[in-house]
């Protein structure tokens, strides 16, 4: 009997992206195969959505009634829809799209088969959203997309009330998993050839808030930092409330925590601030990067900032220019706000006419252009290492380019070594031009140098290099600590 065929359409944050991953790998377990890239007529379509944006809700139903068609053309099809959404929406959503077959939560991924299986036998749509976590979702099978990097749980949900974010009231609060679990999690994935792990947590350096240990975070980069055969450590998205300065020294302290940080601002103004129940002012934010600074000068800062909040006046939005200025991020990832139903701030009094936030966006992201440029011409002259990407090097295929990050986590595309390089693989490159959002290396390599994660990619592709690069598994984004920016709303911590 041939396999059933699955796809998977993951919308949203990087917490979305690894979930995905788990979906695929329960799938895969329960002996789905993925249906090939660009197929039409995959088996089963999943759905993991996100419920941040303002017209989330109109995209999801929008997939869904295009999908309305196929499925009646074709008995057996099925379609699922779990995330942030469904865990909102939970049984609207069989009532607008009487044609989905399933819809669970962010707490109970690991029944997305079950489901499915319930479905089919029962011939009705089955709807699961359980109210707290069933298990810590990283005990479930895992299909991971990259061979060289992988995302790693230390925690899910969050404490915090921040006014303009759903995402306590869908993930839950906090709740952290034994260092212990993370750590065998990490020691398994580079046994497999994993080199760059990016720890993740909706607010992931109040790790240790379950037990009450305030330094927890600041010992688990150490202890990353004693796993033999990992080379890089990232983390994905610290609150700077919790920011300690027991983080930065860790940081600076670990070689294989890589100088950067993601640290969002979203307002510069400690009113505004104040009103997003941020629990840090902006003298606070400015002190976090003074001391980032001064224990690694090289670090790369980048940000989250959110324009027109409720109430933002222009003095407001001439603070957040100031930080701007100040902390002369490498990267900031500019959103104008936008209403979230169900959260606080989208009910408050002095909502921002859509001109004046436009009109104010684009004088936050020119600045930024100039200030991110700068830093980036900073960057002329000097030896990076990179780790040569997959997915990222196609864009660039006509100049035979590759791309890939530095330990900086700047995107650096350079020329084609003469000898073969893959995904995974090192190489050493002198930075010859700077655009805003990429460097460029146009001379020949400097070094080369082939990882374990490169032979864990030719070995998961099967498929031995020719010459020059091999290029390209599809990827939901490869997991190299780069955010995954929006068009409108927050990437929330
Ligand atoms: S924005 Fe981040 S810190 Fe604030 S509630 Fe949402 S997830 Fe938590």
């Amino acid at each position: 009997m041939t396999a059933k065929t699955y796809e998977l359409r993951t919308f949203g944050c990087q917490m979305n992206v690894h979930d995905s991953e788990r979906m695929a790998g329960l799938l895969e377990d329960a002996g789905y195969v993925r249906a090939p890239e660009g197929a039409d007529g995959a088996d089963v379509v999943v759905f993991n959505t996100c419920a941040v944006r303002e017209n989330a809700d109109n995209r999801l139903y929008g997939n869904l009634g295009q999908l309305a068609p196929r499925k009646a053309a074709r008995p057996g099809m099925q379609i699922a829809v779990g995330g942030c959404l469904a865990q909102k929406d939970r049984d609207t959503i069989v009532k607008k799209a009487p044609w989905v077959d399933v819809v669970f939560g962010t707490h109970n991924v690991g029944k997305l088969p079950v489901l499915l299986e319930r479905a089919r036998v029962r011939r009705e749509a089955q709807v699961e959203i359980a109210e707290s976590l069933e298990a810590f979702p990283s005990t479930l099978p895992t299909r991971r997309e990259s061979a060289y990097a992988a995302w790693v749980s230390v925690s899910v949900g969050c404490n915090n009330t921040c006014t303009f974010c759903i995402v306590p009231q869908l993930r839950g609060k906090e709740k952290d998993r034994k260092a212990g679990d993370v750590l065998a999690e990490i020691e398994a994935l580079v046994a497999e050839g994993v080199i760059e792990i990016t720890l993740l947590g909706q607010n992931v350096n109040a790790y240790g808030s379950d037990i009450g240990d305030r330094e927890a975070f600041g010992k688990l980069l150490r202890a990353c930092g004693r796993i033999e055969g990992l080379e890089r450590v990232r983390f994905t998205s610290p609150h700077p409330r919790d920011f300690t300065d027991d983080v930065i020294a860790a940081m600076a302290e670990t070689p294989n925590v890589m100088p950067q940080l993601h640290m969002p601002l979203q307002s510069g103004s400690s009113r505004v601030l104040k009103d997003m129940r941020r629990s840090y002012r902006q003298e606070r934010f400015l002190k976090i990067i003074e001391n980032v600074r001064a224990a690694m000068p090289r670090a790369a800062i980048s940000t989250d900032i959110i324009v027109g909040f409720p109430g933002e006046t222009e003095e407001d939005f001439q603070e957040t220019l100031h930080v701007v200025r100040e902390a002369r991020f490498a990267q900031a990832f500019t959103f104008q706000y936008s209403k979230r139903p169900g959260t606080p701030a989208a009910e408050m009094d002095g909502q921002i006419p859509k001109a004046v936030v436009q009109e104010r966006y684009e004088r936050l992201v020119a600045l930024q252009e100039e200030i991110s440029w700068a830093e980036n011409r900073a960057q002329v002259g000097r030896t990076l290492e990179v780790l040569v990407a997959e997915g990222e090097g196609r864009k660039d295929e006509a100049t035979r380019r590759l791309s890939g990050r530095a330990a900086d986590n700047r995107l650096v595309h350079f020329a084609r070594p003469e000898e073969p390089v893959r995904p995974g693989d090192m190489v050493s490159v002198k930075v010859t031009y700077a655009a805003p959002h990429h460097l460029l290396a146009e001379g020949p390599a400097l070094a080369v140098r082939r990882t374990r994660a490169g032979d864990a990619w030719e070995a998961r592709t099967a498929a031995p290099a020719p010459s020059g690069v091999m290029l390209g598994l599809p990827t939901v984004g490869a997991p190299a600590a780069r955010p995954a920016a929006q068009g409108d709303g927050c990437r929330v911590c």
